[in-house]
C-alpha cells in the first residue's frame, strides 16, 4: 500500500473527481468547440464499453408512468413509457470476448451482459462511449457561436455514445473538405475547424452536430494565443482516470447486479400493463399467470425496440440549422467570424445537419420517486435529477 498523507481523501476506492463536461440541455443553446492536437503523452480521447441502464418509471400499483412521445410513423404523438435512468456503468466484460465469441456481450464476466441475453433486453447491451478533451469557446451568448471578446475558453470533456461518434466521424471529414475547399481524398485535421453543437430539443437532450466553422483559434491570433496557452498546460487537462470516469461509473459487480435487477423488474411490471391505460383495470384484476419466460423476453425486446424507434433513445433528424447570420463586427463586441446565432429570422439553410446523440445524462443514482414510485416525473426532471 502507498504511504498516506492527510491530504489524501481515501474515502472510497476508485474515487475520481469528475472533470467538467459539455452539457447542452436547453433548446437553442450552442457550443463552439475545437479539438487541438493532443499534448505529448496524452491520448486524443478515451472510450469504454458501457451499459446505459434505464427502465420505465412505475406508479405505486405497478402501472407504468406514461408520457406523450413522438410517433415517427405518422408524425403525431402517442403514449409511451417514461424511461428513467438507473445507471451508466462500465461493462465488466473483457474486450476480446465482447468483440469475439461473445458477439457483443461477455455473459460470464458481466451481470448486465448476462441479463441482456437472458431477458432479451436490447438496450442493456454494452455500447462504446467516448470522452474527448476539447476547448469550448466562450461565446457572446449561449445561443450564439460568436466568440466573445476578449477571447477565452474552457477545456471540457465532450461525451458521445456510439451513434454520436459515428455521426461525428462519418460526416465531419466531408464537411471539413467542403468548408476548406479541399480535394475529395485530401487528409483532414479536426484541429483545422471549429465544431458546432446545437441543442435542438432540451427535454430529450437532443444535440445536433452542425456543419463546422472556420477555426477562430487559427484565424485570429488574439484568440489563438489565449486558447493555445490554455491547452498547452497539462494540468488543465483531464487525467486518463477522469476520461474513463466520463464514459461511465466503474461497474462494481454488486451495484451492477442491483441496477440490472431493478431494470428487469421495472420492465416486467410495465410490460404487464402496457401503454393503454384503458386495459389496466383488466390486468390488475386478472389472476396473475406467469407466462413462459421466452414470451416475456421477446415482448420486452420488442417494446424496447419500439421505444428506441420513437424518440426516447434515438435522436430525431436534426432541425434545419439556422443560417450563418452576419455577425456583429469585431468592434461591436464579438469576433467577426462565421457564426451561428439563434432567431435570425432568415430562411433555413438547404442542408440539414446530422443528428448527434452527444450526451445524455451522467452516471448517477436515479432520483427514485418516493414510496416505491408514485412520481410522474417528466423526462426532463429525471435527467435533471440524475445530473
Ligand atoms: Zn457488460
Amino acid at each position: 500500500m502507498p504511504r498516506g498523507t492527510y491530504e489524501d481523501t481515501l474515502t472510497t476506492a476508485e474515487q475520481v473527481t469528475p472533470f467538467d463536461y459539455i452539457k447542452l440541455d436547453t433548446t437553442g443553446d450552442y457550443a463552439r468547440i475545437c479539438i487541438p492536437a493532443p499534448l505529448p503523452g496524452h491520448v486524443p480521447f478515451w472510450w469504454e464499453y458501457v451499459h446505459s441502464i434505464k427502465a420505465p418509471w412505475l406508479n405505486d400499483d405497478g402501472t407504468p408512468v406514461l408520457i406523450s412521445i413522438p410517433n415517427k410513423r405518422d408524425g403525431g404523438t402517442k403514449l409511451g413509457y417514461n424511461l428513467g435512468f438507473i445507471g451508466q456503468r462500465l461493462c465488466l466484460g473483457r474486450q476480446e470476448v465482447i468483440e469475439g465469441t461473445g458477439r457483443g456481450l461477455d455473459t460470464e464476466a458481466c451481470e448486465a451482459c448476462h441479463a441482456a441475453l437472458e431477458f432479451g433486453i436490447t438496450s442493456l447491451r454494452p455500447e462504446r462511449r467516448f470522452a474527448v478533451p476539447v476547448i469550448k469557446y466562450n461565446t457572446t451568448s449561449r445561443t450564439s457561436t460568436e466568440v466573445r471578446k476578449p477571447p477565452n475558453g474552457d477545456i471540457l470533456v465532450w461525451r458521445l455514445n456510439q451513434r454520436g461518434w459515428n455521426e461525428f466521424k462519418g460526416t465531419t471529414p466531408g464537411a471539413i473538405r467542403e468548408l476548406l475547399d479541399l480535394a475529395e481524398d485530401a487528409p483532414v485535421d479536426f484541429a483545422d475547424v471549429d465544431l458546432v453543437l446545437f441543442c435542438s430539443e432540451g427535454t430529450f437532450q437532443r444535440v445536433d452536430l452542425k456543419p463546422p466553422l472556420r477555426s477562430a483559434r487559427k484565424r485570429y491570433p488574439e484568440i489563438g494565443v489565449v486558447l493555445d496557452a490554455l491547452w498547452a498546460e497539462p494540468a488543465n487537462h483531464p487525467s486518463e482516470a477522469q476520461l474513463r470516469a466520463a464514459c461511465g461509473r466503474d461497474g462494481d459487480a454488486t451495484f451492477m447486479a442491483a441496477d440490472v435487477k431493478n431494470a428487469v423488474d421495472r420492465w416486467r411490471s410495465a410490460e404487464k400493463f402496457g401503454t393503454d391505460p384503458e386495459k389496466w383495470a383488466a390486468v390488475a384484476t386478472a389472476t396473475p399467470v406467469a407466462g413462459p419466460q421466452q414470451d416475456v423476453a421477446a415482448q420486452l425486446d420488442s417494446l424496447m425496440a419500439d421505444v428506441d424507434r420513437n424518440g426516447m433513445d434515438e435522436f430525431a433528424p436534426a432541425s434545419v440549422p439556422p443560417p450563418a447570420a452576419p455577425s456583429a463586427s469585431f468592434d461591436e463586441g464579438g469576433f467577426d467570424d462565421d457564426t451561428y446565432a439563434a432567431a435570425t429570422g432568415q430562411p433555413p439553410a438547404a442542408a440539414a445537419a446530422p443528428a448527434l446523440s452527444a450526451d445524455r445524462s451522467p452516471a448517477a443514482p436515479p432520483p427514485v420517486p418516493a414510496a416505491n414510485g408514485s412520481g410522474a416525473k417528466s423526462f426532463a426532471e429525471i435527467m435533471e435529477g440524475a445530473s
